[in-house]
């Protein structure tokens, strides 16, 4: 611990920032979150879908996996592609992904049992130093700290320290310097819940904050609050779709294998352009059963719009046509993952041709 934040917080100031910051807790703090308790595999799952999620989001998609994956076990029988269907539309899959390979890691390395070491715990794929203190913290295996962005935000306006990656250091100390010796999972919780409900982004509610005679920016207006920032460019991109559906009524889908956003889930095949999309259609000995309509859609990512330019190629009784039987899907029959941009298609589809 360095000496400047010891000198800085003494211990009676240090136990009456505990003390009032539990008060709060205990007031004030989200204690019916549906993951809390302390089954370190319920923490796990619930720490990864909150990473870069906001926690309403989160709540849905937690009951499902929950509803069909209950404990570790019930996990190891499911392959990558039933979590991707539960992660469908949660966004960032690498996560999903990262669940599949540590629930392999778990079996093959940790006897099947989750690992309740925190070094082990940090080993796992997709766990950084926050979420493993998260996992081992609340499941009471252990008293560590944790630094989220929202937790970084308080304690660098506490500390009145620009949030930079050269305060890092200084602010993880903090951290779990000021961290309860008794109740360290409650702490860090009240940590996640004062940095987004009281010490937010743009307008803190500083005269509400249960340390605000202890914080270094009190009572003036804090660093760190956002400028009135441009508006965030919009990227712009066009996405050419091929729907290739047959004389069964099936689908024809591919596993996306290269794209960071989308990829583990189940598509139709999507170009950058119309050209690579007809050189396609030659090389898989389709282009006779292209139609020439198009339908067009937006789908908004958060600073990406994509225009979809969406061609139906009805393949029908054709004999020559060179693609994998193993592709083909009836709509109900659809039992994986699928990018909200396919169900656009599939709803548009539905509303033009009509489907049983
Ligand atoms: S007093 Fe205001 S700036 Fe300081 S920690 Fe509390 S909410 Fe944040």
């Amino acid at each position: 611990m360095s000496l400047e934040i010891k000198l800085s917080y003494p211990s009676r100031k240090r136990a009456l920032i505990r003390k009032n910051i539990l008060d709060w807790y205990d007031v004030k703090g989200r204690d019916s979150l549906p993951w809390k308790g302390k089954d370190i595999y319920k923490i796990w799952i619930s720490e990864v879908m909150l990473q870069q999620t906001q926690v309403q989001s989160v709540i849905p998609y937690y009951k499902m996996f929950m509803d069909k994956y209950p404990n570790i076990e019930s996990l190891f029988k499911a392959s990558l592609d039933d979590i991707m269907k539960i992660w469908s539309g949660l966004g960032f899959y690498r996560r999903a992904e990262n669940i599949y390979k540590a629930s392999i890691r778990i079996q093959q390395e940790f006897n099947q049992e989750f690992p309740k070491n925190y070094n082990d715990v940090l080993s796992l794929p997709g766990i950084g130093r926050t979420t493993a203190s998260a996992i081992i913290t609340f499941s009471g295996n252990g008293r560590y700290s944790i630094l989220d962005g929202n937790v970084k935000r308080f304690l660098s306006r506490f500390l009145s320290v620009e949030m930079h990656h050269s305060q890092l250091n200084n602010l993880w100390e903090l951290s779990q310097y000021l961290l309860s010796d008794t109740r360290p999972s409650d702490f860090i919780q009240a940590y996640m819940d004062i940095g987004s409900l009281i010490c937010k982004k743009s307008k803190p509610l500083c005269d509400e904050c249960p340390v605000n005679q202890q914080c270094n920016s009190y009572p003036y207006t804090p660093l760190n609050i956002p400028k009135k920032t441009k508006k965030i460019k919009v990227i712009e991109k066009n996405i050419w779709s091929l729907v290739i559906v047959n004389n069964e009524g099936q689908f024809y889908l591919e596993k996306i294998s290269y794209d960071n956003l989308w990829r583990g889930l189940y598509s139709s095949p999507v170009f950058h352009n119309k050209s690579d999309l007809m050189s396609w259609t030659e090389s898989h000995k389709i282009e006779e059963c292209v139609e020439s309509n198009i339908w067009k859609f937006t789908h908004k990512l958060s600073h990406i719009k994509f225009t979809f330019n969406t061609i139906l190629c009805n393949i029908k009784y054709h004999k020559k046509v060179s693609l994998s039987d193993d592709n083909w899907y009836n709509l109900s029959d659809i039992d994986f993952g699928i990018p909200k941009y396919q169900d656009k298609i599939f709803n548009q589809y539905k509303s033009i041709y009509g489907y049983n």
